[in-house]
């Protein structure tokens, strides 16, 4: 039998073998290299939002702190290089810590342990650059006595771009517009802080998801609050989180605003528009059958109403209180002092006219001498309660 050489060294095959498709152990590595990344690549970042591509789509960092920021770009753009830059004899691959891989002794063949870590970097001023040492084990043939075991240095330099997204923002872009509105009456200042800050908090849930649901702008008007929002679906979500903290309605409009040039389709504009209930904490309702009371507590369920014959309190969902046809009522406010408690009656004492009359005794506790704001409503007086009880 001829004793077989390594074609490319010559190298017999009883020193270097045994020969795989004709070379040497040594030749077949060299010949075969597993990893085939380029020695630069190049990355970017939002300037504006520190977003970054990955697989192709913008994403938010997990981290915004400048340092970790720019090492997590740029680790993602080494991964997603590495993930077409195995040689076809590789099957699948996995990436573990330095460590690791050095311990690693045996690779089923077509497999690759690849691990990084970075071995220079200046990242005070962009392009950032990092550089790292790429090292990767594999078996590619069975007749391999070692495993591949290649190193490679491969700089990533990260670069700063504005995302589409910002682009957008950053040029005054918007899709729709979130109005807020309370029925028949303009907001209260108590009540467009309380919606400021839902929104402040909504937004930032949504931006999790949604990265067009930025709010470009909020403008305060007499009646209510406009949002502008980067996306019509944020602000529908932010219509309903309103809804559901204080009630009311939703409704949409669209607005033709124009044609797109390029695709010659008419362009609208939505208004998403919230009408919370016109009632508030205080107000004085009656429902169809003439019962008074007052309201104590509006949400987005219902109301809770304080039967002022009775003194009970309950809560009403809105369905309930528009069958029972709930509504403000025109009444006067004074402030009379109870004189005598009778069985079924009260008799009290105006604290302006210093007129006295009767009422029938309500459900609640009264103390002789007391003074006690009572309203009246089609010309009968209710005790809504003590004086100094006033919020
Ligand atoms: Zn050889
Ligand atoms: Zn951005």
């Amino acid at each position: 039998m001829s004793e077989r050489f390594c074609y490319r060294c010559g190298i017999s095959e009883r020193e270097g073998g045994p020969l795989i498709e004709g070379l040497c152990q040594v030749c077949y590595r060299k010949e075969n290299p597993v990893l085939l990344i380029e020695n630069e690549i190049n990355t970017e970042l939002c300037q504006n939002c520190g977003s970054y591509k990955r697989r192709g789509v913008w994403v938010d960092p997990q981290s915004y702190e400048l340092e970790e920021l720019i090492f997590e770009v740029a680790e993602n753009a080494l991964l997603e290089a590495l993930e077409d830059s195995f040689s076809d004899k590789i099957r699948e691959y996995e990436v573990v810590p330095p460590e690791e891989l050095e311990e690693t002794e045996e690779i089923p063949l077509g497999r690759a342990v690849v691990a990084f870590e970075p071995v220079g970097y200046h990242i005070e001023y962009f392009p950032a650059i990092i550089t790292y040492e790429v090292r990767v084990k594999a078996r590619t043939h069975e007749l391999q006595k070692e495993l591949h075991d290649e190193r490679k240095r491969v700089t990533v330099y990260v670069r700063q771009t504005v995302c589409p997204r910002c682009q957008k923002f950053l040029g005054g872009y918007f899709e729709a517009i979130l109005q807020v509105r309370a029925e028949d009456r303009p907001l209260t200042e108590e009540e467009r802080e309380a919606i400021g800050k839902l929104v402040e908090e909504k937004v930032d849930e949504i931006m999790r998801r949604d990265r067009m649901g930025f709010i470009q702008d909020t403008i305060e008007k007499e009646e209510g609050l406009d949002f502008y929002m980067g996306s019509t679906s944020a602000a529908r979500k932010l219509a309903q989180a309103i809804k559901e903290r204080f009630g009311g309605k939703i409704s949409e409009a669209y607005e033709l605003v124009g044609m797109d040039r390029q695709t010659s389709r008419e362009v609208y504009r939505t208004s998403v528009s919230v009408r919370i209930p016109k009632f508030q904490r205080g107000d004085i309702v009656t429902d169809r059958r003439g019962t008074v009371y007052e309201v104590e507590r509006v949400d987005g369920k219902g109301m809770t109403l304080r039967n002022l014959s009775t003194g009970k309190s309950e809560h009403k969902d809105w369905k309930t209180l528009g069958r029972e046809g709930v509504n403000t009522v025109e009444h006067e406010e004074s402030e009379a002092m109870v004189t005598s408690i009778g069985r079924d009656e009260v008799q009290l004492m105006d604290m302006e006219s210093y007129e006295t009359y009767e009422i029938e005794k309500p459900g609640v506790e009264l103390t002789e001498g007391d003074v006690y704001r009572v309203v009246s409503v089609k010309g009968k007086r209710y005790i809504r309660g003590r004086k100094e009880e006033e919020k």
